[in-house]
């Protein structure tokens, strides 16, 4: 289980800054404490001026087909939009991105743990409700879960044929996000400020 806490409407806005964008909620986990009405406030904010080419408010984003019924319905709103926000926590942020592979996905919220369920695909999209979302910076694919060390400012250096050292089975984490900033145009947000994780967020609350 989990919390799912807004980001600041700084970081929110400086996202979508003069953006047109498609907003996608979803209210499945209620028990989890998704911010509904929060969201829904800042939501009118943002649609004021215009830029708003449409809204999905659903529960359990995080069904890959029950979403990919959806989103196909929306797609001439979804390609109208620069970018999709999501009002989720971590896992549905990853279903859309994996979905909209050659649209930019943001995350409006931040995971924050709390023992139990969480989503219903953790294991194809998992999020380690770290307290502090990063997919934003990483193209929709979560450095916590899918980096072995959870590393958060590029690549350790010792993947071999794109597969992780820690781990020959899997995927380089980092390489997989490489691939996908390049897909979005989003290169440059490999250069941010170097991101320094804040454990106090990965506790429990
Ligand atoms: S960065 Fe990963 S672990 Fe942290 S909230 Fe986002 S999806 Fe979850
Ligand atoms: S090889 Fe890639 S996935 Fe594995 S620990 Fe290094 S950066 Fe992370």
């Amino acid at each position: 289980m989990l919390i799912t806490q807004l980001k600041s409407k700084e970081t929110i806005t400086s996202l979508v800054n003069g953006k047109k964008i498609f907003i996608i909620n979803c209210q499945g986990c209620k028990e989890v404490h998704f911010p509904e009405k929060e969201a829904a406030e800042f939501q009118k904010e943002l649609a004021a001026d215009g830029k708003v080419t449409g809204t999905i408010t659903t529960d359990y984003i995080c069904n890959p087909e029950n979403m990919k019924l959806r989103l196909e319905k929306h797609m001439s709103e979804i390609k109208a939009a620069d970018l999709v926000l999501v009002f989720s926590c971590g896992v549905g942020v990853q279903t859309i991105a994996e979905y909209l592979e050659d649209k930019t996905v943001c995350a409006a919220c931040d995971s924050c743990r709390l023992p139990g369920f969480q989503g219903v695909t953790p294991l194809e999209y998992d999020c380690g409700q770290c307290g502090e979302c990063y997919l934003n910076l990483t193209g929709g694919i979560c450095p916590i879960t899918a980096c072995s060390k959870s590393l958060l400012n590029g690549q350790c250096g010792g993947a071999k044929n794109g597969k992780c050292e820690v781990d020959p089975n899997m995927e380089c984490g980092w390489e997989r996000i490489y691939r996908r900033l390049e897909k979005i145009g989003r290169l440059d947000a490999l250069k941010s400020p170097v991101q320094i994780r804040n454990y106090a967020t990965d506790d429990e609350v």
